[in-house]
């Protein structure tokens, strides 16, 4: 099933990377061949490291156990190109989010499974930007140390470097912001920015980092599981950092909702460096907003 109209467009989420001929489609997993003519006409063969559009296509054209996977490659431009592809629990909308240490999951819809990746396609390049940051920024990583000594203890898996743990932070939270927005779009009562405080925010995403990590921090790089076990003074300026990250992505095509959600994401962060300031911090807490699901949805 190719999906010709997009579902996004309550946020502009997809008219310009498919104008723009860098998503190939989004497609049932199972029918995935049928864009990938489509995709090796835009991408680069070969691929970075030598693999050709053909086979980097053939491996990355099954999804296993997950709802839906955004497949990013490199453009025969030099550009990015790529596409997403998505499971039958995912189009027909019984797809459940499931917290794997404990069992309980959250229901998701196809617009909001849709709407979530389209975030991830649509910072394919700040993804490329973000993967260049050193384990040495003292200005991301609150123990620039400890994510170079977490990045040399992987170096045979790349994918448990520090920086890709950074990446998958960045990349869960802010299309679970864009999540969260379409969520409350699609609800009875508008909710705009003005109703959300950048603490609310804040305590989301903190909830994410001490709860929910297994979402982007692989056990193996263990960066994030030595920020916890110092606790709230350092989780709240890992996540400050962090969050000021978020502030670079790309959130809407719409110049107003771009500045919006970055705007929240600055204050947001801005909030949990001065949260970690206090000598009592996280003592009096406003309930968790602005990202989806949240640690409270999972049942
Ligand atoms: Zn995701």
């Amino acid at each position: 099933m190719l999906v010709t109209s997009p579902v996004g467009a309550k946020r502009n989420s997809t008219l310009t990377e498919l104008s723009a001929n860098r998503l190939s489609g989004i497609v049932l997993d199972s029918q995935a061949t049928d864009i990938r003519s489509t995709f090796i006409n835009t991408a680069a063969d070969p691929q970075p490291g030598g693999v050709s559009a053909g086979a980097f296509f053939d491996a990355n054209s099954t999804i296993g156990g997950a709802i839906a996977a955004s497949i990013g490659a490199t453009a025969k431009n030099g550009g990015r190109v790529g596409f997403i592809l998505v499971a039958p629990p995912g189009l027909d909308g019984s797809a459940r989010i499931t917290r794997n240490s404990n069992g309980t999951s959250v229901a998701v819809s196809l617009e909001e499974t849709l709407v979530h990746e389209l975030t991830h396609f649509r910072n394919q390049s700040n993804q490329q930007t973000l993967l260049a940051f050193p384990d040495s920024a003292a200005s991301i990583y609150v123990d620039p140390a400890l994510a170079a000594a977490r990045t040399a203890a992987n170096s045979a898996n790349a994918q448990a470097a520090t920086v890709q743990v950074l990446r998958r932070f960045t990349e869960e939270i802010t299309a679970r912001h864009i999540h969260w927005r379409v969520r409350t779009e699609i609800g009875v009562v508008p909710v705009l920015n003005n109703s959300i405080q950048p603490a609310q925010l804040g305590i989301a995403a903190l909830e994410y980092f001490v709860e929910l990590s297994g979402v982007f921090a692989p056990v193996a790089n263990g960066y994030v599981q030595e920020i916890n076990r110092r606790g709230a003074v350092a989780q709240l300026n890992q996540v400050a950092m962090w969050l000021n990250v978020c502030a670079f992505y790309a959130f809407s095509d719409k110049p107003e909702q771009d500045g919006d959600s970055r705007q929240l994401f600055r204050l947001a962060a801005a909030w949990a460096a001065a949260e970690a300031a206090k000598s009592a911090p996280l003592a009096d807490l406003p309930e968790a907003q602005g990202l989806a699901p949240l640690l409270r949805d999972f049942q």
